[in-house]
């Protein structure tokens, strides 16, 4: 028995699709049936070469959600509940943070852990199916599972994927009180889902900053109060807005999004004196902001909070969060259309454009 996935096998290299043998199960594992995966902004960055330390050959989709199709042993999910075969399963994506290392146990910054691995990203191809552009996934011994809620649909969990996990720990960051003014800049997966979450967290109004045309109806319909499109509204004419926005003082909150080094210029000059910027968009290298500390930080008593990956918390939030919110804040909207594993080149071309907010893989 074989399953087919797909996979990058370098950087610059088209995806092709392998066979692979299904895995021998160690105890306390199982074998998801892949229902949906994902590509995010991340697969494209991959697919570039411009993420270190990525094992090509991998098989890419990082967030995926399935059926438990075997089961070896006794599998326990993050709530204590015990999963049988024929559940619908997600899991956390970050498996083998020791728990032990100074990032781990001193430092307590677990997503920085040096032995922290990723599905679809640091999982290597040579050892097997951890990722989601496949018609299944080996989840080993200690992978953190949870069973989908049965009210949430297999396709808005995906559609909503990464990007609300990454959001749920952005607004966490971003510590928001009642009645405050969030400046979100960025309208992809990660900036639509913050928009949904700053208002939950109280915000009582959101600024996005944001392209093309349909994610801004998008954004709207998320939660932002006020879209500004930045292919039209230029450095300067955004400033005016917030700041008639704000009474001229600025927001209390931005939340970058938005992978980009002038994002960041530009957000320091629309928070409020004692405001606070988390960067939660620059997953790779975009290069150097050039801020004048004085004027930007400084003088105006800023905090800058960075925010990399997520822990087994924000992947359990995010899932209380979908169960009671699903149908009203539309995430399955982000969720544009699905592609077949044999259409992931033209899926990764799409997402690169930014041709739809994202683009769904249905391997079967
Ligand atoms: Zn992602
Ligand atoms: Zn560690």
């Amino acid at each position: 028995m074989t399953v087919t996935a797909a996979v990058m096998p370098a950087p610059r290299v088209p995806v092709e699709l392998r066979e692979f043998p299904e895995p021998a199960l160690a105890a306390g594992s199982a074998l998801l049936r892949t229902l949906y995966s994902e590509v995010c902004g991340t697969d494209v960055h991959i697919w570039h070469g411009r993420l270190a330390g990525v094992p090509y050959p991998i098989i890419p989709g990082h967030v995926s959600v399935g059926i438990a199709e075997k089961i070896r042993g006794e599998l326990v999910a993050v709530d204590g509940r015990r999963v049988v075969e024929g559940d619908r399963l997600v899991f956390f994506d970050v498996h083998r943070t020791c728990g032990r290392c100074r990032a781990c146990t001193v430092t307590r910054t677990p997503t920085r852990c040096e032995a922290r691995r990723v599905y679809g990203i640091t999982d290597s191809a040579n050892e097997g199916l951890f990722g989601g552009w496949a018609e299944k996934i080996y989840l080993e011994p200690g992978v953190a599972v949870a069973t989908l809620p049965a009210s949430v649909p297999a396709d808005t969990y995906i559609s909503a994927g990464c990007g609300l996990i990454t959001a749920v720990h952005a607004i966490d960051r971003a510590a928001i009180t009642l009645g405050d003014t969030v400046l979100v800049q960025g309208t992809g997966a990660v900036g639509l889902s913050t928009i949904a979450l700053a208002r939950l967290a109280g915000a009582t109004r959101v600024i996005a900053f944001g392209a093309p045309a349909d994610r801004l109806q998008l954004a709207t319909a998320m939660g932002a109060d006020t879209v500004v499109d930045i292919g039209r509204a230029t450095p300067a004419e955004r400033a005016v807005i917030v700041r008639e926005l704000t009474g001229g003082l600025g927001v209390d909150v931005a939340i970058e999004a938005a992978g980009s080094a002038r994002a960041v210029e530009e957000a320091l000059d629309l928070i409020r004196d004692g405001g606070r910027y988390v960067i939660a968009g620059h997953y790779t290298d975009a290069g150097t902001s050039a801020i004048n500390v004085h004027q930007q930080i400084n003088r105006k008593h800023l905090e800058i909070r960075g925010c990399w990956g997520s822990e087994v918390g924000h992947f359990v939030r995010a899932l209380r969060v979908l169960e009671q919110h699903h149908a009203a804040i539309p995430w399955r909207a982000i969720g544009a259309r699905t592609y077949a594993l044999t259409e992931l080149n033209e899926a990764l071309a799409d997402a690169e454009a930014m041709r739809l907010p994202k683009a769904l893989v249905q391997p079967s």
